[in-house]
């Protein structure tokens, strides 16, 4: 008999992880002030924005998972649909200690928001587990994420919700799902998750899209400052799959990464820090950390001192509300570029645009990944594959059009660049509401 250990949600435990605690409350509530910003400046209708404040659906799942000393734990998870207007529902699974319902309620809506600044037909989903997957082993998160993939069975699907990865998730996660749901329905299902290894019908280049949309982000910047890219120092906060890529892409094209960070640290050396070599330590890490790295010419310092340096490019590729009120007068970087989803909260956001920090918004900086992922569903709802190339070039003029538009609205409604992405997302999303006859009933 498997012994079962008291529901405390001990499991999520404290970690290292948790340094900085994100806050879904606070997230979410940024979300709906934002909307609520929005609707005035696009006469959108009241029953419009009232279904918008909410999402379509939400489910919460209590995931047992036998532990490799037979303990049995419940891990809590979620799967929520902020809006199918647009097309099938699009996001991601996170695992982390600080996963709630808020959180991924707001991620929700800015997969929503997201989808619609680079026009792809989706409309916006998320989903997590609170647990602690630093202190998981590959078998437990194995079982874990099979265990959560058939308690979400009956929402997602290939035409109805798509999810991917997001912090702590990866390609192997995905070939779990896909495992997982193939044997359940007896049918080979790829359509059912994006971001997937290439040889199990992931496109070429996913891995790597989000981090480079955000360096082509980057160059868009950089081209209307009149601005050289040569030499511009940057500092990246979060060095997972999103910081370690915006580094080395922005590393290859001449910026001098000073700094970078994850959960245990960060590494600081103003004449440039060696990328290639910080890569291949990360890669060959257990659990791909810093951790341990160590060299002459690179000093440490701490998440909040990276975030205060003074660098032309603060890149936050982390976590959620690591911008705040209680920070955001020591920032002394020119410009904000959104890696992650909702690194700077609404009153810091406030804050930097009075000082005339240009933010470049999440909704449009992190968006490479799900253009590419949208590429990769197309690719397995017609059992074909594109050549990286013609992925990347896709991504590319993808993220062009999309900056060029939301600089030429915030230009042309004197707005900063958040509120320009927003302004256009939720008209696109409140156009197709109208189109379809969700505006004001159910009938
Ligand atoms: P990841 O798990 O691969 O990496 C996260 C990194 O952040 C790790 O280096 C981790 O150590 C570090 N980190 C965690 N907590 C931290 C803290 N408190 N302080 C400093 N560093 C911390 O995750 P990822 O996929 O790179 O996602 C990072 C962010 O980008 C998230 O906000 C995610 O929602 C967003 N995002 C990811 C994708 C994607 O395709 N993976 C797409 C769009 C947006």
């Amino acid at each position: 008999m498997k012994k079962t250990a008291p529901d405390k949600q001990s499991n999520a435990g404290a970690s290292a992880d948790r340094t900085v605690q994100n806050d879904g409350h606070e997230l979410w509530n940024s979300g709906l002030s934002m909307l609520d910003e929005i609707a005035p400046r696009i006469n959108l209708e009241e029953g419009i924005h009232a279904i918008l404040r909410k999402p379509e659906l939400e489910l919460t799942v209590n995931v047992p998972v036998t532990m490799d000393d037979e303990q049995v734990k419940v891990f809590t998870g979620y799967r929520i649909q902020h809006s199918s207007a647009r097309g099938p529902c699009k996001g991601g699974i996170r695992y982390h200690p600080g996963v709630d319902l808020n959180e991924i309620r707001a991620l929700s809506a800015l997969m929503t928001w997201k989808c619609a600044v680079v026009n792809i037909p989706y409309g916006g989903s998320k989903g997590g587990v609170q647990c602690d997957p630093m202190h998981m082993s590959e078998g437990e998160l194995c079982r874990m994420t099979r265990g959560f993939t058939k308690m979400i069975l009956p929402v997602i699907g290939g035409k109805r919700d798509i999810p991917a990865p997001d912090m702590n998730t990866n390609e192997q996660t995905m070939a779990w799902i896909v495992d997982t749901v193939s044997s359940i329905k007896g049918n080979m299902e790829l359509e059912i998750v994006t971001g997937k290894p290439v040889s199990l019908g992931g496109a070429a280049g996913r891995k790597e899209a989000t981090g480079r949309g955000v360096a082509m982000c980057v160059k868009e910047l950089l081209k209307r400052k009149r601005l050289p890219i040569e030499n511009t120092t940057v500092a990246v906060q979060g060095y997972g799959n999103v910081g370690s890529i915006v580094a080395v892409t922005l590393h290859e094209l001449g910026c001098k990464v000073v700094a970078i960070s994850d959960i245990t640290g960060g590494r600081y050396n103003p004449r440039g820090l060696d990328i290639p070599a910080l890569n291949t330590y990360v890669a060959a890490h257990p659990k791909g950390l810093l951790e341990g790295y160590k060299t002459e010419d690179a000093d440490r310092i701490t998440n909040e001192e990276l975030l205060s340096l003074k660098v032309d490019l603060l890149i936050p590729a982390a976590l959620e509300n690591q911008i705040h009120a209680g920070n955001v007068n020591s920032i002394k970087a020119r410009m904000v570029i959104e890696a992650a989803n909702g690194p700077v909260t609404r009153e810091a956001d406030s804050v930097l645009n009075n000082r005339e920090i240009v933010v470049v918004p999440d909704i449009l900086a992190n968006a490479g990944g799900v253009v590419v992922s949208y590429l990769e569903w197309v690719q397995n709802l017609q059992c074909f594959m594109w050549p990286a190339e013609e992925v990347n070039a896709n991504l590319e003029r993808t993220m062009k059009e999309s900056f060029n538009s939301v600089w030429n609205l915030a230009h042309k409604h004197n707005v900063s660049l958040r509120i320009a992405a927003y302004m256009l997302a939720v008209e696109k999303v409140a156009g197709v509401m109208r189109l379809r006859g969700l505006s004001h009933s159910t009938e």
